[in-house]
């Protein structure tokens, strides 16, 4: 895996920075205004997503601030220039789901994903502009998805792993009913500036536990344990070295003002005296496909493929992980050229050790 990959697998929109919730460990800058996409910002978008989803699988998926707060008829209107081939997700804190939204869902083809931290008691973080807890606003939200049988996934922070915690939350999202999991760490970046260093045995523990919760109900797809797996198994067949792509997917983030960062979504509408404003270019002046064909040349990008060869020399895990993520770096090290981060500590290299612990665990005795 060398470079970036001129043609995403998909594009991140910010139809709103609003965000309804203020979330403690959110790390967005601008979650208390309403800066709004135009539709020709999505026009634009659509004049290069169009021709990709006409020749393979491609995605949109819309995030905010909180995608919903922008109104029905705002994001029918930046949905309107995409073809049909185009797949639709939005990333959303539920609290604003109801019958008419979920009708919404239906008629424009989106698939919903929920951020909800688990039970009551593990959601007080998640909470209103008043400082009240969301809880049963995010509950009412997955109500509705439920009683108009849609699918959805969640996706879960996890501030404190503990023993316990782990089963806990499995068990938790078997009967809230999603189909897809994710698992993510609290990170330290944008605003969030909390410390994200972890003890690693309770992490290792925690996704070891993940593992096994898993394994005695698999109905939930469990995002970074089947990856895991995926590669615990390719590296038994010999065949590690065909997992990664063989270059990095861009993921460009398309901000309000049509303004593109590359890599992480985690980047944009942050800037920094050394890096500028982290965009490649704006899509309202310069053809997304031309931008991302250009985004190797934006300073900072450069300086984190740099990163990344340095990750593939010194890292016994960068098979499974490919280097990790711009954000983490910027927000951890102050640079993109480091390698590693208390994220990756978190999220790559205690993750495969706890699936391996797990399995170390759990293999039974030779015979
Ligand atoms: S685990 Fe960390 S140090 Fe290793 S390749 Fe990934 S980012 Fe680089």
């Amino acid at each position: 895996m060398r470079g970036i990959a001129a043609v995403p697998s998909y594009v991140v929109m910010q139809p709103t920075t609003l965000c309804n919730l203020d979330c403690v460990y959110c790390y967005l800058p601008l979650r208390a205004v309403d800066r709004r996409m135009p539709p020709t910002v999505a026009e634009a978008v659509a004049a290069s997503v169009n021709p990709w989803a006409a020749s393979g699988r491609f995605s949109v998926v819309w995030h905010g601030g909180e995608p919903l707060a922008a109104g029905r008829e705002h994001l029918a209107a930046l949905l309107a220039p995409f073809g049909p081939a185009v797949e639709h997700h939005v990333q959303t804190n539920a609290t604003l789901i109801d019958d008419d939204w979920c009708a919404f869902f239906v008629e424009h083809g989106i698939r919903v994903s929920v951020s909800v931290d688990g039970p009551r008691h593990r959601n007080g973080e998640r909470v209103t502009r008043g400082g009240r807890p969301a809880y049963d606003r995010i509950l009412a939200g997955v109500a509705a998805l439920r009683r108009h049988g849609l699918p959805f996934s969640a996706l879960a922070v996890v501030s404190r792993p503990e023993p316990g915690l782990a089963t806990e939350l499995y068990d938790y999202f078997l009967d809230l009913g999603c189909d897809v999991l994710g698992i993510n760490i609290e990170e330290t970046e944008g605003v969030n500036t909390r410390s994200n260093a972890r003890d690693a045995a309770a992490v290792t523990g925690f996704w070891a536990e993940l593992v096994g919760a898993w394994r005695r109900d698999p109905r939930i797809h469990l995002r970074e344990v089947e990856w895991s797996l995926r590669y615990a198994g390719a590296v038994l067949a010999g065949t590690a070295d065909d997992l990664l792509p063989r270059r990095l997917d861009p993921i460009p983030t398309v901000g309000h003002n049509g303004s593109v960062v590359v890599l992480s979504p985690e980047l944009a509408g942050f800037t920094d005296p050394h890096y500028g404003d982290f965009s490649s270019g704006n899509v309202l002046t310069t053809p997304l496909a031309e931008i991302l064909a250009g985004a190797g040349r934006t300073p900072w990008v450069g300086e984190f493929l740099t990163g990344v060869e340095a990750c593939r020399s010194s890292c016994p895990y960068f098979g499974f992980c490919g280097g990790g993520h711009a954000a983490n770096r910027y927000f951890e090290l102050g640079r993109f050229d480091g390698t590693e981060t208390e994220h990756c500590r978190n999220s790559k290299i205690r993750l495969l050790e706890g699936v391996l612990e797990h399995a170390r665990d759990h293999e039974s005795p030779a015979a």
